[in-house]
């Protein structure tokens, strides 16, 4: 089964595909995480990325693509994957179904998960990631054990850069699924609608539902 999240960024997409992996064994791919590994790394590609990723804007189709297309063609996505922060746009989503088909699978849902700019903008400035698992959390929302540490691995919690809110300003103007692509699943009758402005527990169980 091949599922991919919409929502804008902050809508709560990482953190359910973390527990909706922990629960079904579904592969979460995320080209956000990607991209921040190849910037940490420090390789050509992450120099590019953060070119974009620092300012609030997408990373060109070209790059992001050819990245992707190489995630899903490993033999550990033969099986399913869902994808999380992408596609971004209809190119991408294009890019996709190509891929997929020539393997004769498809899209099977496209979960857009919906919330309110300014929940959104409190979601992003309250984000905290383990620097060792990624694993999610939010300072009020949804926070750890121990201040600064990760529950799952006993990591350093970090903010991310482009989490400081002259750069949340930009992502939400550029960044929020564009129209043509929702309709591009719902033409294609695998689109459904989640209230993200539920706890997080409640958008597992609607997310898990539509997946079924
Ligand atoms: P969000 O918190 O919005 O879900 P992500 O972790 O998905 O953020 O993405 C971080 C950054 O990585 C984005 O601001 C963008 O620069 C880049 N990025 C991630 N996925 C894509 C994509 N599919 N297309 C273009 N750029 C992307
Ligand atoms: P996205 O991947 O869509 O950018 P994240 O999953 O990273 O979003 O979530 C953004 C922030 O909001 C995180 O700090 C997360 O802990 C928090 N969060 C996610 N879902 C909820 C929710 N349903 N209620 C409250 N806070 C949430
Ligand atoms: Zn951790």
């Amino acid at each position: 089964m091949y599922i991919v999240l919409l929502g804008p960024p902050g809508a709560g997409k990482g953190t359910q595909a973390q527990r909706i992996a922990a629960a079904t064994g579904l592969l979460h791919i995320s080209t956000g995480d990607m991209f921040r590994e190849h910037v940490k790394n420090n390789t050509e590609l992450g120099q590019l990325a953060n070119q974009y990723m620092s300012r609030g804007e997408l990373v060109p189709d070209e790059v992001t693509i050819k990245m992707l297309l190489e995630r899903i063609s490993r033999d550990d996505a033969k099986a399913g994957a869902m994808f999380d922060g992408f596609p971004r746009n209809v190119a991408q989503a294009r890019a996709l179904d190509e891929a997929l088909a020539a393997r004769g699978a498809r899209v099977d849902r496209a979960l857009l998960i919906s919330v309110p700019d300014e929940e959104l903008v409190a979601r992003l400035s309250g984000r905290w990631i383990c620097r060792n698992c990624g694993r999610l959390y939010h300072e009020r929302n949804d926070p750890p054990a121990a201040p600064g540490r990760c529950d799952a691995c006993g990591g350093e919690l970090y903010q991310r850069d482009d989490d400081r809110p002259e750069v949340v300003r930009s992502r939400l103007e550029k960044q929020k699924p564009p129209a043509d692509l929702i309709e591009h699943y719902r033409s294609a009758g695998v689109l459904r609608e989640i209230n993200g402005l539920q706890s997080l527990e409640a958008v597992t169980h609607d997310l898990l539902e539509a997946i079924k």
